[in-house]
């Protein structure tokens, strides 16, 4: 109440002085970050997501109505590490006379990435404490545009990253219930790399990190041969690709006379439907870890006390 109070008197000041009482517009790429921006940035920032559920930001062409949404935008916040790779040069034009961040290099130095020199793993968000350290980031670049919103972007900010750290510690707890010989991850594209490092799992991706070639016989094969070898008691498709491969190797499996299930599709690239709990970064990491945990054989942990209040906003049973 207070911050809103707060913020009516500095609108009310900063209108006699000119248009400044606006929320920042900030476009950002996916919506794991507009997720983040609208969150620290409450009523200081009016936040739209470019690429929105459902689509694959590594194969996202911008229409002319995308460039003109950009435009509009006086933040734009973008993963870079080549997620939004055909965008490149768009942002770089942008960037002459706006504020452009490219959060996760700006936020991670490049030692703590995955991937291999020149061509970095762009999946930040499948480990929550990588991916909290976006948050000052932004607040820093909002502060920038809207200096009077400093001490609320702080405090929200610090709000968001006690909560990330809960979903991190939750998530690690119920992932590590997963039978030893079952910790596998099979997906269809590499997307769980660092999910995988946080919390213990192995990767099997049949795809690399883009999804801009279409996976191989050879490739849907020896993934195949693999989970047959290891006894992976299921495998996963995921919400923004097609799960014609998935299928195809789930066929090979049965051919070499194994077994394995299609567990609940994860949300890789893209967040769920807007209004839905997984249509926020917390609903979406939530589901893929009870999705993950149920069909791998282990327990999701009970929900942590830090993110009720999360839980009732979305009616989500803690
Ligand atoms: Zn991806």
């Amino acid at each position: 109440m207070r911050g809103a109070i707060a913020a009516g008197l500095v609108s009310l000041v900063l209108t006699a002085a000119g248009a400044l009482a606006e929320p920042v517009r900030v476009l950002a790429t996916v919506g794991m970050i507009g997720d983040l921006a609208g969150r620290v940035g409450g009523d200081c920032a009016e936040v739209k997501v470019l690429i929105g559920p459902g689509n694959d930001p590594h194969l996202f062409q911008p229409r002319a109505s995308d460039i003109g949404r950009l435009q509009e935008a006086q933040v734009v916040f973008h993963l870079g590490l080549n997620l939004e790779g055909r965008l490149g040069s768009v942002l770089a034009r942008l960037a002459r006379d706006r504020q452009v961040a490219a959060l996760g290099e700006v936020a991670i130095p490049p030692a703590e990435l995955l991937g291999a020199d020149g061509a970095p793993d762009p999946h930040l968000w499948m480990d929550v404490s990588l991916w909290s350290r976006l948050v000052p980031t932004i607040a820093a670049e909002l502060a920038r545009a809207r200096p009077a919103c400093q001490a609320d972007l702080d405090s929200r900010a610090a709000e968001l990253q006690a909560e990330l750290a809960a979903l991190h510690a939750w998530a690690a707890e119920s992932l590590a219930s997963i039978p030893e010989h079952a910790r596998v991850l099979v997906t269809a594209h590499d997307a769980f790399g660092y999910f995988a490092r946080a919390y213990g799992l192995r990767q099997l991706a049949i795809q690399g990190f883009s999804t801009e070639s279409e996976a191989s016989v050879a490739d849907i094969r020896a993934v195949a041969a693999e989970v047959v070898a290891a006894g992976v008691p299921a495998v996963f498709v995921e919400s923004t690709i097609n799960p014609r491969s998935i299928q195809a190797m789930l066929e090979a499996v049965q051919a070499a006379g194994g077994r394995a299930d299609l567990g609940a599709s994860l949300f890789s690239d893209a967040m769920g439907a807007e209004g839905t709990p997984e249509g926020t970064y917390i609903g979406m990491i939530r589901w893929n870890v009870r999705a993950i945990v149920a069909a791998l054989g282990g327990t999701a942990a009970p929900w942590p006390e830090a993110l009720r209040p999360w839980a009732e906003r979305h009616k989500v049973a803690p």
